[in-house]
């Protein structure tokens, strides 16, 4: 059967392919440490967990709006008012079955053919996929070492062209953990109104913050209308698999990505979405709790990682992800580059992270090497792959 030309453009998330990798290894009876897939190992919280059942078990099992149920819009715009501070209707809010599709489906309902989407690199993958599917040129902002894996607001003003109609940001990010400073959101937000662009903020990192406050660029003012909210329950409550996220429009673009909603899912999970409102209406101990231990997990593995030889590793300020660099460590490997260093530590070294090239192609001129860890795992897992890195490393030489 033959494709349509379109299919060729899109790209994927390689986490889900190393975990295939990994759970085949497993299944052969190898033992790995996994720092791959990115989400929290904590169980969702109880009270989330029994308001599901008693959802399912109340019948709500049928088919609702495609924008979502009110109860659990009103939740969300209550959410997004107190924590952004701004001030957002029921109205703006669209759910959908986790966060990703907000990214696909505003993508679809606002860049034509031709537009550039100016995207973090490294960064999720899914947004330089869906760019390229639309047949958008999607234009790189590196997001670097030498900024603490922040933005250079310079360098990104002299990627704007009159062709420019939207910039992502993700703040805390994937994969790197950084953050963007409220200063440098100031000067981005003034590019943003300068060239009429709009801003796609990927806020689904906001509950995991590790020093200071999370800020939004939504926040600024004159940014309200102009920016696209992503967030939802997968990372702050440990979501993942309940399949639940959210995006925040103005109200004409959320009648657009509801419609695509209806074209596509019909809507999201009806009962899963009462266990939603139950996250933001019930008690938050446990949400701030799985933060604070992810934080003092970073600790741990900066440390650890920085005690290998060829590797030099910053402290995240968000999210549950390290991004060492590792230029040195394949140096003395021979290794040409951290896929070969990735494929060494899975297949010698019983270890599962991420290359830097799961994250993006490289940026122009960009010679470091980097792998991704994901620190969602306990801290017998994270010495005990520390260790195993360690050996594998620093045994070869
Ligand atoms: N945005 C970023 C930056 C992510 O890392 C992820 C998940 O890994 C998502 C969005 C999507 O999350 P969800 O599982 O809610 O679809």
């Amino acid at each position: 059967m033959e494709t349509a030309k379109r299919i060729a453009n899109l790209g994927t998330e390689n986490a889900f392919k190393v975990l295939a990798e990994v759970n085949k290894l497993k299944s052969q009876g190898k033992d790995i440490i996994s720092f791959g897939l990115g989400e929290p190992d904590f169980n969702t919280p109880e009270n989330i967990k029994d308001a599901g059942i008693k959802a399912i078990k109340e019948n709500y099992t049928h088919y609702n709006p495609s924008e979502g149920l009110p109860e659990l819009r009103q939740e969300i715009a209550k959410h997004i008012s107190d924590t952004r501070k701004i001030k957002v209707d029921p109205e703006e809010v669209v759910v959908t079955p986790g966060g990703k599709p907000i990214v696909f489906f505003s993508m679809f309902a606002l860049i034509n053919p031709g537009d550039e989407v100016i995207y973090p690199n490294p960064g999720y993958p899914i947004y330089e996929s869906i760019i390229n599917f639309i047949d958008a040129k999607a234009v790189p902002v590196p997001i670097i070492e030498e900024k603490n894996f922040s933005i250079d607001v310079n360098y990104l003003e002299s990627i704007i062209t009159p062709k420019t109609k939207m910039i992502i940001l993700n703040s805390p990010q994937n994969p790197t953990g950084g953050m963007i400073e409220k200063k440098d959101l100031q000067a981005i937000a003034e590019l943003a109104i300068k060239h009429n662009i709009i801003i796609f903020s990927d806020e689904i990192y906001s509950g995991i913050v590790f020093d200071g406050e999370f800020n939004s660029i939504a926040s600024i003012k004159g940014m309200k209308e102009r920016t696209i909210i992503l967030d939802g329950f997968s990372k702050t409550y440990s979501m993942t698999g309940w399949r639940i996220g959210y995006g925040i429009f103005n109200k004409d673009i959320a009648a657009h990505i509801a419609n695509l909603g209806t074209n596509s899912v019909s809507c999201t999970a009806t009962f899963t979405q009462i266990a939603a409102a139950e996250a933001l209406r019930g008690p938050q101990d446990d949400s701030i709790k799985m933060a604070e231990v992810f934080k003092e997990r970073s600790k741990l593995i900066v440390e650890g990682l920085n005690d290998i030889k060829g590797i030099r590793c910053l402290y995240p300020k968000g999210a549950f992800y390290v991004f060492p660099n590792v230029t040195e460590a394949c140096k003395n490997l021979g290794f040409k580059d951290s896929v070969e260093l990735q494929q060494y530590l899975l297949h010698e070294g019983g270890v599962a992270v991420l290359p830097r090239t799961s994250f993006g192609i490289k940026n122009k001129g960009e010679k470091e090497e980097y792998i991704r860890l994901s620190f969602a795992t306990g801290n017998e897992a994270i010495l005990n792959g520390l260790a195993r890195i360690k050996k594998a490393i620093e045994g070869k030489n």
